[in-house]
C-alpha cells in the first residue's frame, strides 16, 4: 500500500485520521483536517508505542492492519474460527468476557483461534443455546441478557457500557445454594403431555437447566433434585433440599388440564388452613410478576397450595406452572428455545427481585 507520513494530504489521511479519533485519540483544533501534520505525526506516533509497533509516524501496512483491528467493534461482522484467523479488537473484547465469566481464551491476544472458539461454545452451552462457536446475534444477545438481568452485580464491559469493574462485586451469588426440582420424571411420570406430544418432565428438565446455568454463571451453587430422564419421589426431593440446607427451592412445572382452551401463568407457594409460608409467598410473587410481564400470557394468580415439595421444604420455595403445555398455541411457544430461555430468565429474575438485588 500507499505510505503516510507528515507531508501527505488528502482522503488517505482522512481516513487514518478517522479511525485514530474513534479509537479516542485527539487532534487538538485543526480535527481531522486530511492533512499529515505534526499533530498527525505525533498522535500515529502515540498509536503505533501504544499498540507495540515500530515508532516511525509512518502509516505503511503494519500499522494500517493494526488501525483497522483496533476500530472492529463487537458486533459489526461475525465472529468464528477461521483460517486465517479473525483478529481484532472486537475479538479481544469477547475474550476478557469469556475470561471474567470463566470460560478460559488463553491468552487475551485479539486472535480468534481454537481457544477462543472453545470457550464460547462453553459459555453457548451454559446460556442455553446451540454451541456452534459463532459470536452473531444471538449469541451478543446472550451477553446483553446477561447485561441486563445483572446490571449492578455483574460489571463487565459491554461495547454499550464503558467502566470495567472486576466480578468480585457479584458475591452475594456466591454463597447461594438452590435447589432446582425438575417436576415429574419420565420414565414413568411424563407429567401433562401437549397435543403433538410434548412432555411435561422433558419440558421441566429443560428450562430447569436454563435456570440453572445462569446462576450458575454468577457463581451460585445449583443442586437439581433429579437426574434428566429419572423419577424422584416428593418427599425425597424436598429432603435434598432440607439436606443440604439450601436457601431457595425452586421446582419448574407446567399446567395441563383436559379443557385445551386453558392457558396462562401461576405461582404457587405453600399454603394450608391458616398456615402459609411468607417467603415462600414473596417469592412466588417476585417470579410471577416477572413471567407475567416476560412471557405475556394471562394471569392465573399466584395461590397458596398444600403441595408435599413446598409444604415438606424449609427455606423459600416456590412452583412455577409459566403456561399450560396442554394449550396448542403455548405448547408451540415450548417448542422455541428462546422462549424457553425467555422463562428461565424471567425465574432469575424474580429470584434476584426476592433477594433484593435491584437490576
Ligand atoms: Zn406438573
Amino acid at each position: 500500500m500507499k505510505l503516510f507520513r507528515k507531508g501527505s494530504k488528502g482522503k488517505g489521511v482522512k481516513d487514518i485520521q478517522a479511525k485514530l479519533a474513534l479509537l479516542g485519540y485527539n487532534f487538538g483544533p485543526t480535527g481531522v483536517d486530511g492533512a499529515f501534520g505534526d499533530c498527525t505525526d505525533m498522535v500515529v506516533k502515540q498509536f503505533q508505542q501504544d499498540r507495540g509497533l515500530i515508532v516511525d509516524g509512518i502509516v505503511g501496512e503494519d500499522t494500517w492492519r493494526e488501525l483497522v483491528e483496533a476500530t472492529y467493534r463487537l458486533g459489526e461482522r461475525l465472529l468464528y474460527l477461521k483460517i486465517p484467523y479473525l483478529r481484532g479488537d472486537d475479538v479481544k473484547q469477547l475474550q476478557k468476557w469469556l475470561n471474567r465469566l470463566g470460560f478460559s481464551t488463553g491468552a487475551v491476544d485479539g486472535i480468534y483461534g481454537f481457544s477462543t472458539e472453545k470457550a464460547l461454545m462453553e459459555f453457548q452451552k451454559n446460556v442455553g443455546i446451540s454451541p456452534d462457536g459463532i459470536l452473531g446475534s444471538s449469541t451478543l444477545d446472550a451477553f446483553h441478557n446477561l447485561r441486563k438481568i445483572l446490571h449492578a452485580d455483574f460489571k463487565v464491559a459491554f461495547p454499550w457500557e464503558e467502566k470495567i469493574e472486576p466480578v468480585s462485586s457479584i458475591s452475594v451469588f456466591k454463597d447461594l445454594v438452590v435447589v432446582v426440582d425438575f417436576g415429574h420424571g419420565y420414565p414413568p411420570d411424563p407429567g401433562a403431555i401437549g397435543p403433538s406430544g410434548l412432555k411435561e418432565s422433558e419440558i421441566c428438565e429443560d428450562l430447569g437447566l436454563r435456570f440453572g446455568n445462569l446462576l450458575e454463571l454468577l457463581g451460585a451453587k445449583v443442586v437439581y433434585t433429579r437426574q434428566q430422564g429419572h423419577y424422584l419421589n416428593l418427599s425425597k426431593r424436598a429432603a435434598l433440599a432440607n439436606k443440604i440446607e439450601a436457601n431457595i427451592f425452586l421446582s419448574f412445572h407446567l399446567n395441563g388440564s383436559s379443557n385445551s382452551k386453558a392457558e396462562g401463568t401461576s405461582t404457587y407457594y405453600f399454603a394450608a388452613g391458616d398456615q402459609f409460608s411468607k417467603e415462600g409467598k414473596n417469592l412466588a410473587y417476585a417470579i410471577h410478576e416477572e413471567l407475567l410481564s416476560s412471557l405475556e400470557r394471562s394471569d392465573d394468580r399466584v395461590h397458596g397450595r398444600n403441595f408435599a415439595v413446598l409444604r415438606e421444604t424449609k427455606m423459600p420455595a416456590a412452583l412455577m406452572e409459566p403456561v399450560f403445555i396442554t394449550n396448542i398455541e403455548e405448547e408451540k411457544l415450548l417448542k422455541d428455545e428462546n422462549f424457553r430461555q425467555k422463562i428461565a430468565i424471567a425465574v432469575f429474575d424474580g429470584v434476584k427481585k426476592f433477594l433484593g438485588i435491584r437490576s
